[in-house]
């Protein structure tokens, strides 16, 4: 996944745009929790910090006020391409013969071997193992004497997922790939002392500002934008070249047509619930996607009770249509984050047990309808299954927000190899026995297109119809490490 945020102050302000742009970040924490960094311009010259961990851990108040400038864009990892070491953390930076660069990226590209034989000088020239740091190489490289026309020559070359901030010295410029894969939005952030600003975060009324006095800003979704009290503008558009300066309003360049393939998946799991995409609120789509999953899966139980979190929303709207009442059985552990736990064996042997703990008073002797968004290897369903069985459950049926995951995705989620998706090589009746449900039911694409009240030809299904938008090029199974000539150099 990966979260991406730029800003340009307005013009006249005073706040640090380093501080702005790891504000914005928090907002997308749950996009990536590997690394995170933050890339500055004042007006001259580029300045980047980033290192492995939460954001909180990076971007702390001792380190941003030396990253100073008016300019900047941040960016959370969460790794598809190459291992979980330094090097790969961003933003990327090079200084090619005619530009500066730093890059933050969400996606994942998918003829990055390809992409390697157009760089001169080979592998060797990659200070990192990933695919943004070659393209960012690429675009250092390229010619051209402007940022944006370096961008028109190279991505037509480029294929798979990329919604990007890039920053040059005297610029933020926002890029999504022509099928949009990955969402990237933009707002308008007030001038310090506008009536918006004053009106406080998210409060702008009728009174928007004007592009003169404004600045901007791109993030991930629309928390990022919540966040810094910006408002929203408008989704950068699939092909779409967005160039933010300062007091200017914004400059679009298209560089490809539009196929629009939104992955559905942000939809359905990743993104936050309170962020909007294709003008829908999510968590309002999941909490519909639980009715639809009550229509075509009825059980009869004592509660419903959701998988927290992501699994809440859906699991209110199935109990609304089933008249089950909603209870919380489970409750989740926050501070058990991947970065800062590194469990030992005996820890790793607990599981589930370390993120989730069952109420047992609520549990003890209940048939339970048990609500998620997904099942990927089944491993993490069959311990909760058992957890809950443990805790006195008499029945356990689990429902299933999303269809099964029969195919990996190349886009940017890391789940490139078919033989790791349980739904890929099970029955539905073996996926249950495995996870040692009662019954088990996942909505149909059909129930998600419902709740979405959207055309199928506006998002990407792959991961559940194998209807690739952007075919994959070349085998798959090497993907992740396909800079790495040898093996992976470290994986946390
Ligand atoms: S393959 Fe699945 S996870 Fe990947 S972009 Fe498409 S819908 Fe999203």
């Amino acid at each position: 996944m990966c979260g991406v945020f730029g800003v340009v102050l307005p013009p006249g302000g005073e706040q640090s745009a380093a501080a702005l742009a790891s504000l914005g970040l928090f907002a997308l924490q749950h996009r990536g929790q590997e690394s995170a960094g933050v890339a500055v311009s004042d007006g001259e010259q580029l300045m980047l910090y980033k290192d492995l961990g939460m954001i909180a851990s990076v971007l702390d108040e001792r380190r941003l006020p030396s990253l100073r400038g008016g300019l900047a864009i941040a960016h959370c990892r969460y790794s598809t391409t190459g291992s979980t070491i330094w090097e790969n953390a961003q933003p990327t930076f090079r200084l090619g013969p005619r530009r500066a660069l730093a890059i933050g990226h969400n996606g994942n590209l998918i003829n990055t071997r390809d992409l390697l034989a157009q760089l001169s000088g080979g592998r060797g020239r990659l200070p990192a193992s990933t695919d943004t740091e070659l393209l960012t190489a690429l675009l250092a490289d390229e010619p051209a004497a402007d940022t944006v026309d370096a961008l028109v020559r190279v991505l037509p070359r480029v294929r798979g997922a990329y919604s990007l901030v890039v920053l040059d010295e005297k610029r933020v410029i926002g890029v999504r790939d022509p099928f949009g894969f990955r969402p990237l939005v933009l707002g308008r952030l007030a001038a310090p002392d506008s009536a918006a600003a004053l009106a406080g975060p998210g409060l702008w009324g009728d009174d928007p500002g004007d592009d003169a006095t404004s600045g901007w800003v791109l993030a991930s979704e629309t928390t990022g934008l919540d966040i810094v009290g910006a408002e929203f503008v408008r989704d950068v558009e699939p092909g779409e070249i967005v160039i933010l300066e300062a007091g200017r309003a914004p400059v679009s360049v298209r560089f490809a047509e539009a196929k629009p393939a939104l992955c559905v998946f942000e939809l359905i799991y990743f993104a936050r619930p309170d962020s909007y995409m294709e003008g829908r609120n999510l968590y309002e789509v999941r909490r519909r996607m639980g009715e639809e999953l009550a229509g075509e899966h009825p059980a009869e139980t004592d509660l419903v009770m959701p998988v927290p979190d992501t699994g809440a929303p859906a699991a209110a709207g199935y109990a609304e249509i089933s008249g089950i009442p909603f209870r919380e059985g489970l409750i989740r552990n926050r501070y058990t984050g991947r970065t800062f736990i590194q469990p030992s064996q005996t820890m790793r042997h607990r599981g589930v047990t370390m993120k989730l703990n069952p109420l047992r008073e609520v549990v003890r002797g209940k048939r339970l309808t048990v609500v998620d968004d997904s099942i990927v290897r089944g491993t993490t369903t069959k311990q909760i299954v058992a957890l809950l069985r443990r805790a006195g459950a008499e029945e356990v049926h689990v429902r299933i927000s999303a269809p099964p995951i029969y195919h990996p995705c190349f886009y940017g989620i890391d789940t490139q190899v078919e033989t790791e998706l349980i739904a890929a090589t099970h029955s539905i009746e073996e996926i249950r026995g495995f996870i040692g449900a009662d019954t088990l039911g996942y909505l149909s694409i059909r129930g998600v297109l419902a709740a979405l009240d959207l055309p199928y030809d506006r998002f990407c299904f792959a991961c559940f119809d194998g209807n690739y938008p952007d075919p994959v090029p070349y085998d798959a199974a090497s993907r992740k490490f396909v800079l790495e000539e040898a093996e992976p150099l470290s994986i946390r």
